[in-house]
């Protein structure tokens, strides 16, 4: 019998990519939506916080284990930020677009050695809402912002975010090849090993 095991959120995609990757392990990823979780505002001050917060709430609300993910891009020059703000970064009704027009406008005039970022991504899984042992799985990857965008896939930051070992943009690759190297993709194999270690 497998587990039920909660994401708390409401992205399809998120919920096929970890259904996959855990139901070797016994798990059931089911949507938040599926017991009415109702959205958690995002106050903590990192990743990890926010992931924390969203994953507490939809494990108490259903009564199931759950788990959250949080993540965004950290632009060395601009001390971390966006950081936990990405979504956020040009304000009140913030796009994949205005966000990209406003860390160009930022970076503006700057070199490339002074553009490097890197996509951070945290998964928690709880047992409980009062679980005092979170596992907390994390993964990050390394780049660089252009000065203007390239490539048609992905989203976010993708067309900005500029891979040296690749020679290309985060957007500029097949899904598969992203999910290989990128920080949702490093994040869920460290959530797997330590789910697994736990047995
Ligand atoms: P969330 O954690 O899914 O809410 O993502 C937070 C924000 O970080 C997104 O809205 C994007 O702006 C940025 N972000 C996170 N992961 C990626 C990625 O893989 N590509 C591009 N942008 C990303």
């Amino acid at each position: 019998m497998s587990q039920k095991l909660v994401l708390a959120s409401g992205n399809k995609g998120k919920l096929k990519e970890f259904g996959e990757v855990l139901a070797p392990l016994g798990f059931e990823v089911v949507p938040q939506s599926e017991y009415n979780v109702p959205e958690v505002d995002e106050t903590g001050l990192t990743f990890i916080e926010n992931a924390l917060l969203k994953a507490r709430e939809a494990s108490r609300v259903s009564g199931q284990p759950a788990m959250a993910d949080d993540s965004g891009i950290e632009v060395d020059t601009l001390n971390g930020a966006p950081g936990i703000y990405s979504a956020r970064f040009s304000g009140e009704g913030a796009t994949d677009a205005k966000n990209n027009a406003k860390l160009l406008e930022e970076l503006k005039g700057l070199p490339q050695e002074k553009r490097t970022a890197r996509y951070w991504c945290v998964l928690v899984y709880l047992r409980h809402a009062d679980d005092p042992t979170p596992i907390i799985a994390q993964g990050s990857w390394e780049g660089r912002i252009l000065e203007a965008p390239e490539g048609e896939g992905g989203f976010g930051y993708d067309p900005l975010f500029f891979i040296e070992e690749q020679g290309c943009t985060a957007a500029a690759m097949s899904r598969e090849e992203k999910n290989k190297l990128s920080h949702r993709g490093k994040a869920t194999l460290d959530l797997v090993s330590q789910l697994k270690a736990r047995g």
